[in-house]
């Protein structure tokens, strides 16, 4: 029996030939951030099909998973899967997959190109330039901050948070720069302290010390606020602070309230609290540059997520181990063995 994946979203070509080639019926609903479908639509698909394959902008919720007893799976296209009910999912007996690696380089780029944007003011810069006020101003309005040692060869600290794939590749960049590195990870203290170049520093401890703070940790309970106003208050009065991990890892009123206060420089976001809105006060600050999401929105490797999540959906339809699976206790459940026996 040819077994089906629902594909909540838009997906490249590259991974519906995945689908093809597995001879797996594909049923495209397009409900997510942009889509069109009406989710009774949604709904009445998921309650047929095998697999679903969300994008992280689709919140999978406990009662969305329950109206499906013979669902064999949950393909999540992204590395994070803070949009899916996990507990829930390990309880009903539901794998849940997601798509690391093939996006770590470019969500690393893009939180460089983030920080040096912010620190340097470029989007403010070309504002400026197509606007035509170029004539009638001074350029010192867009004096930045030095990444690189500057003109008085002084290192800056880039302060890493997460010391995984993205936080590393985040650090490899960095070495162009002759930065100071310094992360924080508490499940990769070990690893930290053996990186050549790398410190490890307590929370507290790199938030002083930091003028760079990237954020690159999932999504979860307790990094959620992670970085309220204690910590805010803890940071440089001439730091930045970058967030391409997830928005509600950073209270956004104190951060609005920090940058109001000038008790950091600046901020470069590209993940919200409550993506797409936008915290008040948030739009109207200057010393702040804002991006849609768009982390690993690149077109090879928004493809290649499609390849990862379709090879994933395509194994857990056919009750295979797939390989990216987050919560592999669930494939020893009797829960699970029930809905592959429908
Ligand atoms: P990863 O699992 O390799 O790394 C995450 C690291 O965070 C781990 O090393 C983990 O130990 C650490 N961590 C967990 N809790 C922590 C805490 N309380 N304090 C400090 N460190 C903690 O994941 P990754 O592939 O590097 O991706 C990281 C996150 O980036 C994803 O979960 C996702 O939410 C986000 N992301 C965003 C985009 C985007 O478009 N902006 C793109 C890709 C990934």
């Amino acid at each position: 029996m040819a077994r089906s994946i629902l594909i909540s979203w838009a997906m490249p070509e590259v991974g519906r030939e995945v689908l093809r080639k597995a001879k797996v019926v594909a049923i495209f609903i397009h409900v997510a951030r942009g889509g069109t479908s009406s989710p009774k639509d949604f709904m009445k698909k998921l309650i047929e099909t095998d697999v679903l394959l969300p994008r992280t902008a689709h919140t999978i919720s406990r009662s969305l998973m329950t109206i499906n007893p013979k669902l064999r799976g949950i393909a999540n296209y992204g590395v994070g899967f803070n949009n899916i009910d996990i507990r829930s999912a390990t309880e009903l007996g539901i794998p849940v997959t997601n798509t690391p690696d093939v996006l770590t380089e470019t969500t690393a780029d893009l939180a460089w190109a983030l920080l040096m944007a912010t620190a340097r003011k470029i989007p403010q810069g070309h504002f400026f330039v197509r606007s035509g006020q170029w004539e009638k101003s001074p350029d010192k309005i867009f004096w930045g901050l030095d990444i690189g040692p500057g003109g008085s060869n002084t290192p800056k600290v880039l302060g890493i948070i997460g010391f995984g794939r993205i936080g590393r590749a985040v650090m490899r960049r960095s070495r162009g720069f002759k930065m100071k590195v310094m992360a924080y990870d508490p499940y990769l203290k070990g690893i930290i302290e053996k990186t050549k170049g790398v410190e490890y520093q307590e929370l507290y401890n790199l938030l002083k010390q930091s003028d760079f703070v990237t954020i690159h940790t999932p999504l979860t309970q307790n990094t959620h606020h992670l970085i309220g106003k204690d910590e805010l208050d803890l940071m440089k009065s001439n730091a930045i602070l970058i967030n391409t991990s997830r928005g509600p890892v950073i209270d956004e009123k104190a951060l609005v309230s920090a940058l109001k206060k000038g008790k950091i420089a600046a901020a470069g976001l590209d993940v919200f609290e409550k993506e797409p809105k936008l915290t008040p006060g948030l739009a109207k600050l200057d010393n702040l540059v804002l991006l849609p999401h768009i982390g690993s929105a690149t077109e090879d490797t928004r493809g290649q997520m499609a390849v990862v999540a379709a090879k994933n959906a395509v194994a857990m339809s056919k009750g295979k181990r797939p390989p990216n699976i987050v919560n592999p206790e669930v494939l020893e459940s009797t829960e699970y063995r029930r809905r592959l026996e429908q």
